[in-house]
């Protein structure tokens, strides 16, 4: 008898290991089986356009199976993209609070999250996110550009400097220039209140982060011509002109008046010269055909422009030429008539704006430092082509 007990002894372990096995797959199964409901209904609910009921279930889901992160924000992520913040907002500060979920998917999460505070204008809220991220590499530089998008829609040019430290680290040019920009906006306070030193160190600073920042030159010249120093204001428009070709037509006007007060107009004209050589730049042809004109006369300098006009036809090198007619034509009738056509296309010219955006494309007659649409720091230039330069 005992011997029988010991021999059905495996048996019964056997039995038992099976039956628990089949329990647990039970278990298991039955888990699977609430999570697809429940995920199922929350895409029900999200196709038919009732998010609300939608978000519980899916979060629900998410309790259950780490699986569904990459939904989560995808779905936020739609939902900011349509302006439903809120709902953005519920389903990122959720996944924040999972103590489950990975690293990596709550640094996510805090990001994202970070992202939907400045979407709503809740500026306090998304720098004190993006300044927890800092430390974290794979989202430092993020976190940077953002937060200086907040100090530059708040005008916080100091907030955004005291990043410096993390800023050079990340010797991102995009980003430098930025901050180059922050140092510019300071120097343009502190030159309106006369502090000549306080500027020549925030442009000095402005040109380490960026040696390529027109603006910081462009403020450097004024500072020099106000204090009469034209050689080094000269100088800074030569370097405008080799850090940005297309800005450089709005500083021919003030770069000539440095060069007459030093007597140099001759100078002048020839880099002006190799400047429409170039470049082919209109406001640099008009000016030295206007050269041309003082020095050997009208005839030389129809026939330069008309050359010029021929290889590049631009409204504003016509509208020029039309001027020049009127001066050398000495029958009445015909100035009349060039004076209409004159009257003409500065009407059209009028209503078209100098100024257009290298990123976006916004146009305007006025210039900005920081384009007004996608707030790019030093987009805006001179128009190029027919209607510009
Ligand atoms: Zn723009």
């Amino acid at each position: 008898m005992l011997t029988l007990l010991f021999l059905l002894l495996p048996v019964a372990m056997g039995y038992g290991w099976f039956m628990g096995r089949n329990s647990i797959k039970q278990n298991h199964q039955t888990a699977k089986e609430t999570l697809s409901i429940k995920y199922s209904t929350g895409l029900n609910y999200l196709l038919s356009n009732q998010q609300d009921k939608a978000i519980d279930y899916l979060l629900e889901a998410l309790k259950l199976e780490d699986d569904t992160v990459e939904a989560h924000f995808a779905m936020a992520n739609l939902f900011r993209r349509r302006g439903e913040l809120d709902r953005a907002l519920k389903v990122h500060e959720y996944l924040v609070r999972q103590k489950h979920l990975s690293n990596k998917d709550k640094e996510q999460a805090a990001f994202e999250l970070g992202k939907d505070f400045l979407s709503a204008g809740l500026y306090d809220r998304a720098e004190a996110m993006f300044i927890k991220l800092l430390k974290n590499k794979n989202y430092c530089l993020k976190s940077l550009t953002y937060l200086m998008q907040i100090y530059q829609s708040t005008k916080d040019w100091h907030q955004g400097i005291a990043l410096k430290k993390d800023i050079v680290k990340t010797r991102d040019k995009k980003i430098m220039h930025s901050l180059a920009n922050f140092y510019c906006e300071l120097a343009t306070q502190a030159l309106a209140d006369d502090q000549f030193i306080e500027v020549i160190e925030l442009l000095e600073n402005a040109l380490q982060q960026d040696q390529n920042s027109c603006r910081a030159n462009w403020l450097l010249a004024q500072v020099y011509e106000n204090h009469q120093q034209y050689n080094e204001a000269c100088l800074c428009y030569q370097d405008i002109y080799q850090q940005d070709k297309d800005f450089f037509p709005d500083v021919i006007e003030r770069m000539y008046s440095c060069y007459r007060e030093l007597e140099a107009e001759e100078e002048f004209y020839i880099f002006i010269r190799k400047v429409y050589d170039e470049t082919g730049s209109t406001s640099a042809l008009i000016k030295y055909v206007s050269y041309l004109e003082d020095s050997y006369g009208n005839n030389r300098a129809k026939e330069f422009i008309l050359f010029a006009l021929k290889r590049r036809p631009t409204i504003h090198g016509f509208k020029h030429l039309v001027k020049m007619q009127m001066l050398s034509t000495e029958q009445q009738s015909n100035i009349e008539n060039l004076d209409v056509i004159k009257e003409l296309v500065s009407a059209y010219l009028n209503v078209k704006q100098r100024y257009s955006c290298r990123t976006c494309g916004f146009n305007s007659s006025t210039h900005y430092w920081s384009c007004p649409s996608c707030h790019g720091w030093e987009q805006l230039k001179p128009v190029r082509g027919l209607e510009g330069e």
